[in-house]
């Protein structure tokens, strides 16, 4: 049965989507069978794999019940890596889904026919703790936080902890956070190392050991819809989604 990872921090601009791509890539390509569901409307993690962001069913299309999951799921250019899309018109669901009471529990529901066909499946969630997010985060069995090693990096940190807590209380008990991961972080600058000492001090044992180093060649993969270990394999930046999968993997 997949273990699903949600990939989240309600600020944009950190790197949920590039650590959703490329860990999905690495994990795959490590062997292990692996779907990367893209939930948020600018469908960046659709693009950045090389996929049309119109392309349809979607995720929307799940999330409304008119397909299965199972339906919506496309291969990608990775062997092992499928891709469930996100579409412009997820944007609606938004709406649709705030309006709707029970509706916390929709992606969970719709996963449940395919879990078994994986053994990770990421979440790529939308810079909100909107419906999406929560739909993801009522699904995930643990969450990934993407901290960018930027000086405002704790802001918000706590309330998204205080949020992963209410859910844990009241949807999901399995919820668990599997760590921060401190991303763009540039080793010649000392603000990046003074926040990820700050990070790891305020939050021991969460803090992934891997760090992302801020790197071109990532920030260049998407523009060709491939990801990074593709791009440029022995680039710093490939070689850390390496470590990081190698250390979610261990983690179990
Ligand atoms: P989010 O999904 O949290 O909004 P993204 O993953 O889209 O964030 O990243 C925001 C921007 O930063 C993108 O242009 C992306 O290419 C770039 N970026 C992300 N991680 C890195 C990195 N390690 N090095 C260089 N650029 C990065
Ligand atoms: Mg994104």
């Amino acid at each position: 049965m997949g273990t699903i990872y949600a990939i989240a921090n309600q600020k944009g601009g950190v790197g949920k989507t590039t650590t959703a791509v490329n860990l999905a890539a690495c994990i795959a390509e490590a062997g292990y069978r692996t779907l990367l569901i893209d939930i948020d409307a600018q469908a960046n993690a659709t693009v950045a794999l090389g996929i049309d962001k119109h392309t349809e069913p979607s995720v929307y299309d799940v999330l409304r019940g008119d397909v299965t999951a199972a339906e919506a799921v496309i291969d990608t250019s990775i062997d092992g890596l499928s891709l469930l899309p996100s579409n412009p018109d997820l944007a609606a669901a938004t709406v649709e889904l705030a309006r709707e009471a029970g509706s916390d529990g929709r992606l969970r529901d719709a996963l449940e026919g395919i879990r078994e066909d994986y053994r990770f499946i990421l979440l790529d969630c939308p810079p909100s703790l909107g419906p999406l997010t929560i739909n993801a985060l009522v699904a995930a069995d643990r969450v990934i936080v993407p901290v960018q090693a930027e000086y405002f990096a704790l802001e918000g940190l706590a309330g998204l902890l205080d949020t992963l807590g209410l859910i844990q209380r009241r949807l999901n008990p399995r919820l668990a956070i599997a760590g921060m991961l401190l991303t763009m972080h540039d080793t010649r600058t000392r603000l990046s190392h003074d926040v990820e000492r700050e990070v790891r001090e305020h939050f021991p044992e969460l803090v992934f050991k891997t760090v992302i180093p801020r790197n071109v060649r990532i920030s260049e993969a998407p523009s060709y819809g491939i990801p990074v270990i593709h791009h440029d394999p022995h680039s710093n930046g490939a070689t850390a989604y390496f470590d990081l999968a190698k250390e979610m993997v261990a983690r179990g």
